[in-house]
């Protein structure tokens, strides 16, 4: 018998899940950020519950075009479309995009985000600004123009309950503090409050407004915290699980948040983080 008998799943990237059920027929979803990590997983398991994809993307084609691929041999349509998400009128145009090709959407996740770490006292104006244009400015412009869309539609119960569902993309840092991350943390908070009051004002509309707080997923945007051995143990202090997310973790909690399975959930943060927001110090002090 292993020293470890949780040893085999703790570095595997590969664990058996289930498959896909085809809760988000005929529902259209756009992701933003869906070229790399959480984004693209997202698009690939929303693809696999039947939607078709808008995966948007900034900067390189390329990945962006091989995940509309990817979607496509599940059976579902996809687009990509540049946009940069903390800009509105690229924001606009490309929603304006979206629905010319497929005629409306139904789900709208709202991923893109990025660091710019630094100690506070030396952080600039740029890296603030950066941060919170992209994660919390980009979310607001985001959710605005799906509000817009779904109002115009309403609800067709052929296709789902509500008139449509947003998804937006927090953190654990929505609720634990960063040294070092003073902006990002910041941005996370400020989508959860972004969240839960735009879930309050148009609940009515039968609009549902969701966040995920992922923990520590294996992706780029925090490779030096998961990619040597060391580094790896060092976070799992922090995991009382005892191994990483992966990006699948948060696209099935996105899958299920936007379904009619989970109609009456409004205005909730869903932290998919393996235990990581339980305060694991106190497990053996306090
Ligand atoms: P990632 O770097 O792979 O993904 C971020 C994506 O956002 C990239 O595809 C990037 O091109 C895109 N992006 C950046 N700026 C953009 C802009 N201005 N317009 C459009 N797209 C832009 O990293 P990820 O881990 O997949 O991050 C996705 C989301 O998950 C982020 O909001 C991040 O804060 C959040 N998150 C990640 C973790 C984690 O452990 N990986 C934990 C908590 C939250």
């Amino acid at each position: 018998m292993s020293a470890d008998p949780t040893a085999s799943v703790r570095y595997n990237s590969d664990l058996p899940r289930a498959a896909y059920t085809k809760t988000l027929q005929g529902q259209p979803a756009l992701i933003t950020g869906a070229s790399s990590g959480i984004g693209k997983a997202t698009a690939l398991g929303l693809a696999q519950a039947g939607a078709d994809i808008v995966v948007n993307y900034i900067g390189d084609p390329t990945p962006a075009e091989e995940v509309a691929h990817q979607i496509e041999k599940f059976g579902s349509k996809a687009i990509a479309i540049e946009a940069d998400v903390s800009t509105e009128d690229q924001v606009q145009a490309m929603f304006a995009k979206a629905i010319n090709h497929f005629g409306t959407l139904h789900v709208v996740v709202s991923n893109a985000g990025l660091q710019r770490d630094s100690p506070f006292e030396a952080m600039t104006l740029e890296q603030w600004n950066t941060v919170i244009g992209v994660n919390l400015t980009g979310q607001f412009l985001t959710a605005r123009e799906a509000v817009r869309e779904f109002k115009r539609r309403g609800v067709d119960t052929n296709i789902s309950v509500a008139a449509g569902k947003i998804v937006c993309m927090s953190s654990v840092h929505q609720e634990i503090p960063w040294a070092g991350h003073v902006n990002y943390a910041a941005s996370k908070g400020g989508i959860m409050m972004l969240m839960k009051s735009i879930a309050q004002e148009v609940a009515p509309q039968r609009i549902r407004v969701n966040a995920v707080a992922p923990g520590a997923i294996r992706t780029p945007i925090n490779k030096a915290a998961w990619s040597t051995p060391e580094a790896y143990d060092a976070l799992m202090a922090l995991v009382p699980y005892k191994r990483i997310g992966e990006p699948d973790d948060i696209a099935r909690a996105v899958c299920w948040l936007a379904s009619d399975a989970a109609d009456y959930v409004i205005g909730t943060t869903l932290f998919v983080d393996g235990g990581m927001s339980l305060y694991p110090g106190f497990a053996t002090g306090g």
